[in-house]
């Protein structure tokens, strides 16, 4: 008896354009990624406390080109420390808005931003936001400085990598839970 036909197989036979990529995929490729509960909220654990009413939802860390794309969501009106990017920022707000002392615009749900290599800025949650939800990808580091620019510290996928693992270790998801996630 003949196997019965997949479904992409009686698709291809009435539209080729249905026809799946027929040879391997590039030598060295990484594997690709799909993380169907990027919300987390399934299983909170996957949330990483960064500080009180501060946490992220790592979804990758790409160790290869020192980016990090996480959702950031955050429960109470504040502040995040004032920071250098050395590299860009994209960012999309989910839900509630926030903006930075530095500039006049406030981004709201559905707000898009691009913040420039070398800008320095902090974000402020408003009074009366309750809950602020935002994926950020993040390429090089967040230098925390003093309002001179004098450095303080900093963070990049390395230290986001380690406080994730600590975290995903101490919850019991594991230490090898980051591993999914690093490209
Ligand atoms: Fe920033």
């Amino acid at each position: 008896m003949n196997k019965p036909l997949t479904t992409a197989q009686v698709a291809a036979q009435t539209d080729p354009q249905r026809i799946p990529y027929q040879k391997p995929q590039p030598y060295a490729m990484r594997p690709d990624m799909v993380i169907l509960d990027a919300m987390g909220t399934a299983d909170p654990r996957v949330w990483v406390p960064l500080a009180e009413h501060v946490a992220v939802r790592p979804l990758q860390f790409n160790v290869t080109q020192g980016q990090y794309t996480h959702v950031m969501r955050v429960t109470k009106a504040g502040m995040i420390a004032r920071h250098r990017h050395s590299g860009g920022v994209h960012a999309w707000v989910f839900k509630g808005r926030w903006h930075y002392l530095e500039h006049d615009w406030v981004a709201e749900e559905g707000s898009y931003i691009w913040e420039p290599p070398g800008e320095t800025h902090t974000l402020v949650v408003p009074e009366g936001c309750t809950e602020m939800i935002t994926l950020f990808q993040v390429t090089g580091s967040l230098m925390y400085v003093d309002p001179q620019g004098q450095s303080t510290g900093y963070d990049d996928v390395f230290t986001r990598l380690e406080k994730a693992r600590a975290h995903y270790t101490a919850v019991g998801l594991g230490e090898n839970y980051v591993e999914q996630l690093i490209r």
